[in-house]
Parts: structure tokens; C-alpha cells; sequence
């Protein structure tokens, strides 16, 4: 098919050809697990957000299905009509509690949770939206759609945070909102919350942690970054989402009560789109109760981290400054050697320009609990052959 009108396409995919910026994904083929079938072919993943490896799971499964069974496939509504079922309220309940908050909001992903809050929040010109520099393209997006003006400051640097709070046009502002990725997911590290709240606080900003990355996996049983500081009742908005430890899809922000209450009745993602299905819902409660009933699922997938990173150091790889189970291998030839690994049988992604700064290339490894020794072993190997034969190491 062909339109005159949209030859324009050709050419950007062309372009984008050129600049090595095509997207072509791999297609998985199996159920996703610590050994996928991907294109055909039987490896061992390294890539997907599964954290606890709870997405084939026979309890979380079984929950979706019985969801199916009581409440149908979809509500057909939006959440202001008549899309809130009682499973959307439950899941806001059980998740305000985890996160130790009065109340939460549900959204349909991540990227929505952060574009309602930021556009729903930062809503005048006089208001001002402070943001890291390595926040996630939702929380940018997110900034985009707010009439607020944003000021970007430096990764991690309190220095060139508390710089900001200090202009006049910072000190003059309606609200400011301080917006931190609790986890950063290129690179593994983790927010320094205690000093960007202590900040935030001390000029009158309120704190916005994205914990997309460290719900389910930090923090007192998988309680997230405000956990994993001590900082439970001092972090205004927490944002978690459900589509990576939590395994389907969903986001929501745990808050008080009456900023719940205020974004449920003008957050443009809440008020326009669609609930979730209600076996999406039911997903991220069973997963819930499994993380708190069932902690050793926690300890593998924290024991799998140190091993992976251990061995990757050992080998002689440049690990970045990552604490958490997002390993990255910093390496310029990290297309080659992510093709390469895959022919061996070992998935983990590769990372170029845009998505990371250019002469930041690397390969991403994402580790689950459900990898077994064995799983790791044989990536382990693979990443020093490959990484030998192409003189990374
Ligand atoms: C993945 C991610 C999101 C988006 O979450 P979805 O639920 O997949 O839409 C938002 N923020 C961060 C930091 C993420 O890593």
C-alpha cells in the first residue's frame, strides 16, 4: 500500500536506518521466564522487568482467571463513569497501605501515573516543575503537557538542586514540585531521596518519586525507595508501577487523601481513558500478597543480583555505578556484543543514542529471582567469551 501523502515515512525510516536509531524488537515466543524462547530461539533472558519472576506464576494466573470469571473481561468505562469496579478500589487500598500512605490513585500504566500527576499538579504558569536530568521520558513527557515551567538539574546534585530552589522564580512559585526516578533505569543507581526531600522541604517543594524500578525490589519488603530510606510520611507522592515487579500492566500514585481525591477528579488520564481490565487488577494483587507472604522470592532475586554483578566485575567488565538488579555493561560495541551473546544463547539488551548518551553505550542486564544458578553460570561464560573474542575484556 502506498499513499503519496505519507512518503514522508520512507524517508524517516530511512534516516533512522541510517542513524542506527531503528527499532526492530525481538519477539518473545514463550511466557516470560528466566529461559524465553525469543525469535525462535531458547536463551537465557536478561532483559525483561520480571523481577520476581511472577508472570507465569500459578497463584498470580489463577487470580487473573477468577477475575475473568466474577467481573468479565473489561469495565468499558472510564474510572469517573462507570469504570471503578471493586477491584480498583481494593488494589487503591492495598497499595496506599503498602506504600504507607493514606490513599492511592490507579492509572492505566507508569507513563500515565507520571504524565496525570505532573500535568494535573504543575497546572499554572506559576507553578514550577524540578526535574533530574535522567528521569524517565513519561516524567519529561509528563513536564511537556504541564503548564509549568521545568528546570533540569544535574544527576543526583543536591548542589544544583538546592541552586535552583534558590532562584527568585523558584522562591516566588505557587507549588514546586521536586520529580526524582526512585531507581534510574539505564543506569541501576538509586535516587539519593533523604537529601533531595531534606532540600525540597527546606525551600517549600514538594517530592515526587517514581519508584517504576524499586517497587517490588527495595526497600523493606519490596516497599520502595521512601522504605529503603527510612523516610516513610516524609515523601509526598509516591508513583509505582505494576508492569515490572508487579508483572502486568498499571500505575499509581499513594499520597494523601485529599490530593487523591483532587487528581480523581482532573488527572486527563483518570477522567479520559479506560480502567484497567479487572484481571490486570487482580494480577497486581496477588502479586502483592505473594511479596508479602512469601519473602524468599525477595532474597533471590537480591542473592541473583550480587552473584551476576560479582562475576561480571570479576570478569573484568565495567559495571557502571549500579546497586540494584539493572546491571549495566558500559561498552561501545554493545550492538555487536548483544547480537553476539544472543547467538549463544544469553539475551541482555542493547543501549544506544537516544536512549543513552552517546559514548554511554551499553549492554542492560536485568536479572529476575527465577534465574537459577546454572542460568547465571552459563550467561556468566558467555559474557566472558564473547566479551574476549570481541576485546572488551
Ligand atoms: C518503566 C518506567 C515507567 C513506565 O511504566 P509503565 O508502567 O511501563 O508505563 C515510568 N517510569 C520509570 C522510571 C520507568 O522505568
Amino acid at each position: 500500500m502506498s499513499f503519496d501523502t505519507l512518503k514522508f515515512a520512507d524517508e524517516e525510516v530511512a534516516a533512522l536506518k541510517k542513524e542506527g536509531r531503528f527499532i526492530k524488537p525481538r519477539v518473545l515466543e514463550s511466557a516470560q521466564e528466566p529461559v524465553s524462547v525469543i525469535d525462535g530461539k531458547k536463551v537465557v533472558n536478561l532483559t525483561s522487568n520480571n523481577y520476581l519472576a511472577l508472570a507465569n506464576n500459578p497463584k498470580v494466573k489463577k487470580a487473573a482467571i477468577e477475575a475473568i470469571e466474577k467481573y468479565g473481561v473489561g469495565s468499558a468505562a472510564v474510572r469517573t463513569i462507570i469504570g471503578t469496579m471493586s477491584i480498583h478500589t481494593e488494589l487503591e487500598r492495598k497499595f496506599a497501605e503498602f506504600k504507607h500512605a493514606e490513599a492511592s490513585i490507579l492509572f492505566q500504566s507508569g507513563f500515565t501515573s507520571n504524565v496525570a500527576v505532573c500535568q494535573s499538579l504543575m497546572s499554572s504558569e506559576t507553578d514550577l516543575l524540578i526535574s533530574d536530568e535522567l528521569n524517565h521520558a513519561s516524567i519529561i513527557d509528563g513536564a511537556r503537557l504541564a503548564k509549568a515551567p521545568r528546570k533540569i538539574y544535574r544527576h543526583k546534585d543536591i548542589k544544583h538542586l538546592t541552586e535552583i530552589l534558590e532562584t527568585p522564580e523558584a522562591r516566588a512559585a505557587r507549588r514546586k514540585m521536586v520529580v526524582t526516578d526512585g531507581v534510574f533505569s539505564m543506569d541501576g543507581d538509586i535516587a539519593n531521596l533523604d537529601e533531595v526531600t531534606a532540600v525540597a522541604h527546606k525551600y517549600g517543594a514538594f517530592v515526587m518519586v517514581d519508584d517504576a524500578h524499586a517497587s517490588g525490589v527495595i526497600g523493606k519488603e519490596g516497599r520502595g525507595t521512601v522504605s529503603h530510606f527510612g523516610l516513610d510520611g516524609k515523601v509526598e507522592i509516591q508513583i509505582g508501577t505494576l508492569s515490572k515487579a508487579f508483572a502486568s500492566v498499571g500505575g499509581y500514585a499513594a499520597t494523601t487523601q485529599s490530593l487523591r481525591d483532587y487528581m480523581g477528579s482532573v488527572a486527563r488520564p483518570f477522567l479520559f481513558s479506560s480502567s484497567q481490565p479487572p484481571s490486570v487488577a487482580a494480577t497486581s494483587l496477588a502479586v502483592l500478597d505473594i511479596l508479602l507472604t512469601e519473602p524468599s522470592h525477595l532474597k533471590s532475586l537480591w542473592d541473583n543480583t550480587a552473584f551476576l554483578k560479582e562475576e561480571l566485575k570479576k570478569a573484568g567488565f565495567d559495571t557502571g555505578a549500579s546497586v540494584t538488579p539493572i546491571t549495566p555493561v558500559m561498552t561501545a560495541k554493545a550492538v555487536e556484543f548483544s547480537a553476539r551473546l544472543f547467538d549463544e544463547g544469553v539475551f541482555a539488551l542493547a543501549l544506544g543514542f537516544p536512549t543513552v548518551p552517546r559514548g554511554k553505550e551499553r549492554l542492560r542486564t536485568i536479572v529476575t529471582a527465577g534465574h537459577t544458578m546454572k542460568d547465571l553460570e552459563f550467561a556468566v561464560e558467555k559474557f566472558r567469551k564473547v566479551g574476549k573474542e570481541l576485546g572488551i575484556i
